[in-house]
């Protein structure tokens, strides 16, 4: 039985957002955006199954950019894996997607894909664009419909902190079935919920009543816990197939 490695596979820096705390932009929203080609591509998944083959691994691709839809050889690549039998995670924006993209991308091998919720609506749209909290959350049933499994992740900074309760019961709210006692994540067309700390937090203070916040929420939440991560995404490694 092999188990899963997981890549995380960043495609192209192109974006229609320029959120304040971007790891691409925030020095500079004009950057001249880079992004791979197919010829490229192609490359960089022979090494990657290569090192499988090595250690006898399931590949499992991240693909993120930017917003990875936008690399104009975006869907030759999730052709590309499908010919290989290989699923994957989008992490991306929700502004290209409608019922045909999300059936597209299901039918290719999506199973996750994962927005970000930074704050609630005029935090969010602050941070990253007008109107961008409800296209986010309006997507959800979409993908839902078409069998992929959403996930939002929230940067938390100085700037959304004390809303991590509201964040987490947003999250709840677009769940119904886990509200119906669903297992978790794994489960088909199921909302996670995960967090990352922006950089600036190394310092004890912020970081530790953040988590006070959290386990407080977690508490209420008990029942749910599965479901609610902290610190990364949720990755494969250790995921077994027969
Ligand atoms: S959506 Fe992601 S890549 Fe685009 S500006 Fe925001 S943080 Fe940067």
């Amino acid at each position: 039985m092999k188990r899963y490695f997981s890549f995380q596979w960043h495609i192209t820096d192109e974006c229609d957002q320029r959120c304040k705390h971007c790891y691409i932009f925030s020095e500079n929203p004009n950057l001249k955006t880079q992004s791979v080609n197919f010829d490229g591509m192609k490359k960089i998944l022979a090494n990657c199954f290569k090192f499988c083959d090595t250690f006898e691994r399931i590949p499992y691709f991240y693909i993120t950019g930017g917003d990875p839809i936008l690399n104009k050889d975006f869907w030759n690549l999730l052709n590309e894996l499908k010919k290989h039998d290989i699923q994957f995670a989008i992490l991306g924006n929700p502004f290209h997607l409608d019922a045909e993209i999300c059936n597209r991308l299901r039918e290719l091998g999506c199973d996750k894909y994962q927005m970000s919720i930074d704050g609630v609506q005029n935090t969010h749209d602050k941070l990253r664009k007008p109107g961008s909290f409800d296209c986010t959350l309006s997507k959800i049933d979409l993908l839902k419909q078409a069998g992929i499994c959403s996930v939002i992740m929230t940067t938390v900074s100085s700037l959304n902190f004390k809303e991590l309760p509201e964040i987490i019961d947003i999250v709840l709210t677009y769940s119904p079935r886990l509200k119906s006692g669903d297992s978790g994540i794994n489960e088909p067309c199921t909302l996670a919920s995960v967090f990352r700390f922006s950089s600036e937090w190394s310092t004890p203070q912020p970081f530790s009543s953040t988590m006070m916040i959290l386990s407080e929420q977690i508490k209420i939440s008990k029942p749910y816990i599965p479901t609610t991560k902290v610190e990364g995404f949720t990755a494969d490694f250790g995921k077994k197939r027969s």
